[in-house]
């Protein structure tokens, strides 16, 4: 099994989570980046079981992104094998739900979106695109609800739908149909990953934020939380326990500041800011030095 693309954080929910610790989010900001943390959670586990039980020779590629004639369509988890092409669309759903008639019910009677139909169009897209490349290889869709907790009443045989307790065997049931693969499969994996790189960008906007909004100080790097003790070169965190060598802190908050205000220029100055008092002059001035190159002179003076 060969990982071709990797998994990362999205860039909604990377600044989501820096807005969280330093300002008050609303209602439906805070909904969203709690979703979109579940989401990422379901398809790491999803990503943990793929590499613990799939020894045979296939190609994974993780989170893309592709066009079809105009439409946008996102693809969790795609799987080359011999003779199939498997698409894993990934549902991080707890608890009881119900499927009848259609609709897609909790058991407390809230209705979400029918995952079987956001899934056929993933499958009628890609279809498309690889026929336009003159690829001919079976798709299969299937839904994957990774949650434990997750159970679906009224569910039938032929839907697509892999609940908790039948992931492992699915997945073992693929290393057994595996043969070894083809100049064509590497070929198409190569295509998919391009496709993704030159496709649309979906970017959900963040909220509006201005510097002046924002708690100043510096944050733990596991839990956010901004009770440190801080030695010359350490960060100790008195809520999660955590440790951190200083430099790789300020690293990240380098790190942070540079996404949230990339029309500001990176001085030692504008760091020490964000960073707060607890920090000294020259341990920015290190970590700045050693990462990013100074530009110009005096007050001019700015990293890159
Ligand atoms: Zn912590």
């Amino acid at each position: 099994m060969k990982i071709l693309k990797l998994r990362q954080k999205p860039r909604i929910l990377r600044g989501l989570q820096y807005l969280d610790k330093r300002l008050e989010l609303d209602h439906d900001n805070k909904r969203m980046l709690s979703n979109l943390e579940k989401g990422l959670l379901g398809e790491s586990l999803f990503d943990e079981y793929i590499s613990h039980f799939i020894y045979s020779e296939v190609l994974v590629l993780n989170d893309l992104l592709l066009v079809n004639k105009g439409t946008t369509f996102q693809i969790d988890s795609l799987m080359i094998t011999l003779d199939t092409i498997y698409v894993f669309e990934i549902k991080n759903y707890s608890s009881s739900f119900v499927m009848s008639d259609g609709e897609f019910q909790s058991i407390s009677g809230q209705t979400y979106q029918n995952p079987l139909i956001q899934l056929a169009k993933v499958k009628r897209n890609l279809e498309s695109l690889l026929s336009e490349w003159g690829i001919h290889i079976p798709i299969e869709a299937n839904i994957i609800f990774i949650n434990s907790t997750f159970f679906l009443y009224e569910a039938k045989l032929e839907d697509p739908m892999i609940q908790p307790g039948q992931i492992e065997l699915f997945l073992t049931s693929i290393n057994k149909k595996a043969r070894n693969l083809e100049k064509r499969h590497h070929y198409l994996a190569r295509k998919l990953v391009e496709a993704h790189n030159t496709g649309a960008i979906i970017q959900k906007a963040l909220p509006n934020y201005h510097y002046n909004h924002f708690k100043k100080g510096l944050t733990c790097l596991n839990c956010g939380s901004f009770n440190l003790e801080l030695t010359q070169r350490s960060c100790y965190c008195n809520s999660c326990l955590n440790k951190n060598l200083l430099k790789e802190v300020i690293l990240d908050h380098i790190y942070e500041y540079q996404f949230l205000f990339p029309e500001h220029k990176l001085t030692v100055t504008n760091i020490k800011d964000w960073c707060g008092s607890d920090i000294s002059i020259n341990s920015i001035r290190t970590v700045l030095n050693q990462h990013f190159k100074l530009i110009g002179y005096s007050r001019d003076a700015h990293y890159e």
